[in-house]
């Protein structure tokens, strides 16, 4: 009889085509047998009885911000990776701003690795920057692993790293293409976002509202029709982060349907809220492109099920509460949103169970699509020889969203204070148990 690391009994197992009642067998931190229909024959060191549960192929992040190295008093590899195991997240793509220094070149990636080698308990993998000092950088990078290239069509907010000129994007993506890999674009129109800006601030328009006019969707629609056609006339693999509306993902899917190579990803915020709750909450639910009205969120869920999106991720960028404060001016107070941790229960809960959303058609989003479109061959499914990477969910357990359930290092959300349906149990990054029973399991 086979002697496993692992055995998982019993759980309804889910890939993006099918749910299956079965049992899962790992060893040296892969998948070694899915047995469907009929009880393993074998044995293990340890099991998971997963009767009542369902297993998910564990969420890959694409999009977050962990401030490390050099600023991980906002958060930390320590903090973010522990928050994302009690969400069911298996494995991150860390964008290269926000920790200092920024990853725009190997030495400075090589200190983010480090770093991400001795604190994470989930799989760290790693954004290179696009900026216009670092073209000569970007072969390096990505001789060193990183997972594609970040930009910005707009100010980052953060000094060490410049958004991109239309040169830098245009040499950049030639650049990017020549080494087969991928740009990440954060597109919003700085000609149009600055002028509205300054315009409500003389006129002292500075609420919610405001704000959120000074950001139109059509400042994204414009950037994203730029940056596509640099991406038809450079060839350039493109995706676009965090589209808020799907007036933006139509832009996107007119270019794939003539030919070019180009994905989209939107976020849970866009999905579950609106100009009102950042009314309400202040700087914590401040974010850009901003949130929209009820009526871009239910669109961007056809959007969702219809399948124009490609990738769902949450765009994590905490800060302290300190930065979070609004008084009455919408345009102070730092934008980024904390949810890392909160995915796949605004999915599961807005997604499923309001709006019938296919689990499978979650797994898809969260985990098979991401391991495909960044070459992740071994994620992102529950099959023979893939990672053993996993999500134990009860998808019947209701829970109240409290600030003290979070593990980053502020504990404040826009979705403290939501009701949930459906709670990770149990996570499993490479045969090992990392998250259980509401507790991250130190390294
Ligand atoms: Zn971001």
């Amino acid at each position: 009889m086979t002697i496993y690391d692992l055995i998982i009994k019993n759980g309804a197992i889910v890939t993006a085509d099918s749910i299956v009642q079965g049992d899962i067998a790992i060893k040296d931190g892969k998948i070694k047998e899915v047995s469907v229909g009929k009880p393993l024959d074998a044995t293990a060191d340890q099991e998971i009885n997963a009767d009542g549960l369902h297993i998910l192929p564990g969420l890959i992040d694409t999009h977050v911000h962990f401030n490390e190295p050099g600023r991980t008093e906002w958060e930390g590899l320590e903090t973010g990776s522990r928050s994302l195991a009690a969400g069911g997240v298996t494995t991150f793509f860390d964008m290269p701003l926000n920790s200092t220094p920024p990853t725009i070149n190997k030495a400075n990636l090589a200190l983010k690795s480090s770093a991400a080698d001795e604190k994470s308990i989930v799989n760290p993998r790693f954004w290179g920057g696009l900026v216009p000092e670092n073209i000569g950088d970007l072969k390096d990078l990505h001789e060193n692993g990183v997972i594609g290239f970040k930009a910005f069509m707009s100010p980052s907010g953060i000094a060490d790293f410049n958004n991109v000129d239309d040169e830098t994007i245009y040499k950049g993506m030639k650049e990017i293409a020549s080494l087969g890999s991928l740009l990440a674009v954060h597109a919003e129109s700085t000609v149009i976002t600055d002028q509205l800006a300054q315009e409500k601030q003389r006129q002292g328009k500075t609420t919610a509202r405001d704000f959120v006019e000074s950001r139109p969707i059509i400042s994204e629609i414009e950037a994203v029709r730029r940056v596509i056609s640099y991406a038809e006339a450079t060839g350039c693999k493109l995706h676009i982060v965090h589209a808020s509306s799907r007036k933006v993902v139509r832009v996107i899917n007119d270019a794939k349907q003539r030919g070019v190579d180009v994905t989209v990803e939107t976020c849970p915020h866009y999905l579950s809220l609106t100009v009102k709750d950042l009314a309400e909450q202040g700087a914590i639910a401040k974010c850009a492109p901003p949130l929209r009205d009820q009526e871009e969120v239910e669109d961007l869920w056809t959007a969702v099920s219809n399948g124009e999106i490609n990738v769902i991720a949450s765009d994590h960028s905490p800060a302290p509460a300190s930065m979070k404060t609004i008084k009455d001016n919408y345009f102070e107070g730092w934008g980024g949103i904390s949810g890392a941790q909160s995915t796949l229960n605004i999915l599961l809960t807005e997604g499923h169970y309001k709006r019938n959303l296919p689990l499978e058609k979650i797994v898809e989003l969260t985990a098979t699509n991401p391991a495909k479109l960044f070459g992740l061959s071994t994620k992102g499914e529950i099959a023979v020889d893939y990672d053993a990477d996993l999500a134990l969910v009860d998808l019947n357990e209701s829970f109240k969203l409290k600030k003290e359930d979070l593990f980053y290092r502020h504990q404040h959300s826009p979705y403290v204070g939501m009701t949930f349906k459906g709670k990770v149990k149990t996570t499993i990054v490479g045969g090992q148990v990392v998250f259980d029973n509401g507790q991250p399991i130190e390294k």
